[in-house]
């Protein structure tokens, strides 16, 4: 009898006991997932009241990034995922107070519509003229690993990265671009100087190729799905799908402590109760994974604790239509860190998926905390809640009391790839070489959208049961 023990049942941990029992030629006999809360999906947390959808979490993920939409048509729920509201498509970035429309015509973020640049008014002039010595400046030989801060400042100008381009890449991590790696977040910018000579040039070339290979400008289809009733049908499919391959899996299991006294692992769970397995995937946070790996390898545990993590926090709100003093006309907007707000973005929910709420109502969906900010948010339900009111008071004018919120708190759930974070992640990768039989998957390492941490979990598993090198 061969056992795989998986610790953490969010979409990372699921995915990996999906793919230890669907591919390989010889799974093991046993696999069981542990989660130590009460509920599957992690972050993913989808919770439908009154006829809204509410998610807690992610609300998307990406398409281009095949791993998602291939496990969504495994699954078989590929056709009930769908893209975002196609007839209002406008993003608002906050500057000075007012809401902008997003210039038009980016692409992979870098601006490439010369007209919409020059007629916003999110950029000063000098800004703008600063913009365009992307086409003169020749590509660095060899910065080293860069800061997105610094690069996108050094290509485009400070203004434009602090108006246009921090807002827009600091949100997917809540981090600070002046900290995030540009190597570990979005290589392919460095990639687009190299090959071409400049930003600006480099995203003509790429929206030129894409138009080719699609026949359509880009944009045209949504970057973004999700299924019709919220991200936890992904996780239910699933749940429900390694349930017939025999999984078991076990809620309220929380795994505390790990040995290996000899050539099998050993957990022991808060329960008390101990577990040995020939195979483990560690599929939890990188300061989970530590604690439990800390008293037989330090030093990997210590590489593992120095991943610094942001907290952060959704709260959803509920408004009848005639509460709300602006049309609501697109999907949201994001906030510049340099504004000063304790939000760092709205999604309006209602407008960006017309279905998850009902006619007449507006779902609104703040977002609070950042990297390096944490200490200037009040972290109870009240207070995030009072922070979110704030905000749409003062940049949409609601002061109505909403017809309902939902508060979701993340303590440290945003994995920071600051600059050091690619050398951390192949020390760490090195070090599990010590210990056969080992794996981690999640989002700490190479990727937190929900593609990437499928896409974790795949290669875990080859990891452990076919001794695959990680990479
Ligand atoms: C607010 C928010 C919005 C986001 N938006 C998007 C988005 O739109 N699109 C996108 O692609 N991504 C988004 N992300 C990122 C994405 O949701 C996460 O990176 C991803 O869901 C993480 O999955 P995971 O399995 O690695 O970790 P988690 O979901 O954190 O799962 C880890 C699991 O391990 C469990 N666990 C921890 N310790 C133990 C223990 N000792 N024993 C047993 N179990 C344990 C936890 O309870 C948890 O369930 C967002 C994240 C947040 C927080």
């Amino acid at each position: 009898m061969t056992r795989l023990v998986i610790i953490g049942g969010g979409i990372a941990g699921l995915s990996a006991a999906y793919f230890a029992l669907t591919r390989p030629q010889n799974p093991p006999d046993e696999v069981i997932v542990l989660e130590k809360a009460d509920c599957w999906g992690g972050k993913i947390a989808t919770e439908r009241v009154d006829g809204f959808v509410i998610e807690g979490g992610p609300d998307t993920f990406i398409a281009m990034k095949p791993w998602g939409m291939a496990l969504a048509r495994e699954l078989g729920i590929a056709d009930r995922l769908h893209g975002s509201n196609p007839k209002q498509k406008a993003t608002y970035i906050l500057h000075q107070g007012r809401l902008h429309p997003l210039p038009g015509g980016l692409t992979m973020m870098i601006p490439t519509d010369f007209g919409g640049m020059l007629r916003t008014g999110l950029i000063s002039w000098p800004g703008k003229l600063r913009m365009g010595l992307d086409f003169l400046l020749p590509p660095a030989k060899s910065p080293g690993e860069e800061s997105l801060g610094r690069f996108v400042s050094r290509r485009l100008g400070r203004e434009a990265y602090e108006a246009l381009i921090e807002p827009l890449m600091s949100g997917i991590y809540a981090g600070d671009g002046d900290q995030l790696s540009l190597q570990a977040t979005f290589p392919y910018l460095r990639d687009l100087e190299v090959k071409h000579g400049g930003l600006v040039r480099g995203a003509l070339a790429a929206k030129r190729e894409r138009m080719k290979r699609n026949g359509a400008a880009p944009g045209s289809r949504s970057m973004f799905v999700t299924p019709r009733t919220g991200l936890a049908e992904l996780v239910e499919a699933l749940v429900a799908r390694l349930r017939e391959l025999g999984a078991e899996l076990r809620l309220g299991a929380d795994a505390t402590h790990l040995a290996r006294p000899r050539t099998l692992y050993q957990l022991t769970l808060a329960s008390g109760e101990t577990l040995t397995t020939d195979y483990l995937i560690l599929a939890t946070p990188a300061f989970v994974s530590a604690r439990l790996l800390r008293p037989y390898d330090p030093e990997l545990a210590s590489l593992l604790d120095a991943i610094p993590y942001a907290s952060t926090a959704t709260v959803t709100l509920a408004y009848p239509l005639a509460d709300v003093p602006h049309p609501l006309d697109g999907y949201g907007y994001v906030i510049p860190r340099k504004e000063g707000r304790r939000a760092l973005a709205c999604t309006w929910t209602s407008t960006k998926f017309p279905h998850r709420a009902p006619e007449g109502m507006a779902l609104l969906r703040v977002f609070v905390g950042r990297a390096g900010q944490e200490a200037a948010i009040d972290w109870t339900e009240e207070g995030l809640l009072d922070i979110a009111r704030e905000e749409l008071r003062l940049t949409l004018g609601v002061t109505a009391e909403p017809l309902l919120h939902r508060v979701f708190i993340w303590p440290r759930a945003m994995p920071q790839y600051n600059v050091g974070h690619p050398a951390r992640v192949g020390r760490i990768l090195a070090g599990l070489d010590r210990w056969p039989g080992l794996a981690l998957a999640g989002n700490a390492y190479h990727g937190i959208g929900i593609p990437d941490c499928i896409h974790s979990g795949e290669m875990a598993v080859g990891r452990v049961l076919r001794g695959d090198e990680q990479d």
